[in-house]
């Protein structure tokens, strides 16, 4: 493994370790796969987030005290970097990044106990239900309700671009329970069963033919009461807990070591002018401007890791700036790709995206490009566009 950073012979023992683990555990169809960048199913996903779990490291931010290794911020991130270097699959974040959190802060003793051991072990897989088709960026006007009924609450509304709704057992959604006089006030958070009579999941298909969006329409879902976490009427507190700790991963530094990884391989075997593009000065100057940027974001990253490592949080500015230079670096590796590729990778090739035929050849590394391009432009809208992000920024950090 190549470091960069110095770490403590202890630290170097654990690199060494997680990198030992994952040579040897992760499975040699789904590791060529992600090489390949091509579309992963729920199958593929969860047989390695249960390699991990077996490990005890699928929820692997968590603390020790709700069942996690408890790793400080340099773990975390030697596991990340590593993981993205030899082809991991992306953890899915909803579980064990996003409403596990919420449940071990925010949740009762009974939600603790029923859904903190699933999503360690990762036999469940949860999606997010926060926008609405009128309420995305300002999500605080989402208009989904639970009216009251007794032990349980009535939920009619819908849902849009839940990701991977289709394959969820369970949804963390965000509700209206009443009308304040601001529009945060009101908003509950709860959690629902998928299999509950009321949930239809209609597909979004994608611009490049893959499928992980969807609307979830809600018509007169009954949810017990007990799946209110925390307070009727905070859910926008614990929304925004989320959210928050949801951004700092967005800075997405495995994809984009990853994809860097894989700017070289291309521009590497691609041939211009006799010689591989990646020698060519002008092209070689733009892969060392964004490599440069990319080491200055992980040490950010770093910063707010050990921020939220020491109990704290990384402040919604930081988070904010990581996740607008995160996603702007992401996107800018995956333009060099397609410029790398040039012409040949043009082509769509929708047998080899869904990994099937042979991937071994240069056009399998080729033909992944373009919908990647397209399916990487994502990264500035989910979890908050980055123009909202430069708004958080312009208020709480310039006061404007
Ligand atoms: C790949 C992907 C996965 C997603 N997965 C999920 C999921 O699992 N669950 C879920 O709940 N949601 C999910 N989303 C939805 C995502 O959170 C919303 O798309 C996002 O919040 C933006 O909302 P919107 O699409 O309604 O756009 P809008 O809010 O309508 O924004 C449209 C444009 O206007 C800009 N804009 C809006 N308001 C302002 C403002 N005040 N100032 C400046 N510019 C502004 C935005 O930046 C954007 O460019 C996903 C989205 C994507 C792309």
């Amino acid at each position: 493994m190549n470091m960069e950073l110095a770490f403590s012979p202890a630290e170097q023992a654990f690199a060494d370790e997680v990198h030992d683990f994952i040579e040897h555990a992760l499975p040699a169809d789904i590791r060529e796969r992600v090489e390949h960048d091509l579309h992963l199913g729920r199958e593929d996903y969860m047989r390695w987030q249960q390699i991990l779990a077996a490990r005890g490291w699928h929820a692997y931010t968590w603390p020790k005290e709700h069942g996690g290794p408890g790793w400080s911020a340099v773990q975390r991130y030697i596991f990340e970097k590593t993981s993205a270097e030899l082809n991991c699959p992306t953890i899915q974040p909803f579980g064990p990044r996003m409403v596990g959190p919420v449940i071990f802060t925010f949740g009762s003793p009974a939600q603790q106990a029923r859904h903190l051991p699933a999503i360690r072990a990762s036999t469940v897989w949860w999606c997010q239900g926060y926008s609405e088709p009128a309420s995305g960026s300002d999500l605080a006007s989402l208009a989904t309700r639970a009216e009251d009924a007794g032990d349980h609450y009535l939920v009619n509304g819908q849902k849009i671009w839940t990701s991977y709704a289709h394959y969820a057992d369970w949804m963390f959604c965000l509700v209206r329970t009443r009308r304040g006089s601001r529009p945060q006030e009101g908003i509950s958070f709860l959690l629902i069963d998928m299999r509950t009579p009321g949930i239809e999941v209609q597909p979004i298909p994608m611009l490049e033919g893959t499928h992980s969006f969807n609307s979830v329409f809600l018509t007169d879902v009954r949810v017990p009461k007990a799946n209110l976490v925390g307070e009727e009427g905070q859910g926008w507190r614990y929304a925004k807990f989320l959210l928050e700790h949801e951004r700092v991963e967005n800075s997405n530094i495995g994809f984009s070591t990853f994809a860097m990884r894989r700017l070289h391989r291309i521009a590497g075997q691609v041939m211009q002018a006799g010689r591989p593009l990646l020698e060519d000065p002008l092209f070689r100057a733009k892969v060392s401007a964004v490599e440069a940027q990319l080491k200055a974001l992980e040490v950010n990253t770093l910063r707010a890791l050990s921020a939220i490592g020491s109990g704290g949080s990384p402040g919604a500015g930081l988070s904010s700036a990581l996740k607008i230079r995160g996603t702007e670096i992401g996107q800018r590796i995956t333009e060099l790709i397609c410029e790398a590729a040039g012409p040949e990778g043009m082509a769509l090739h929708p047998e080899l995206l869904a990994g099937r035929g042979d991937l071994g050849d240069m056009q399998a590394s080729l033909s992944g490009a373009p919908a990647n391009y397209f399916w990487r432009r994502a990264m500035s809208i989910y979890g908050g566009s980055n123009e909202i992000q430069r708004n958080i920024i312009a208020k709480q950090v310039l006061g404007l």
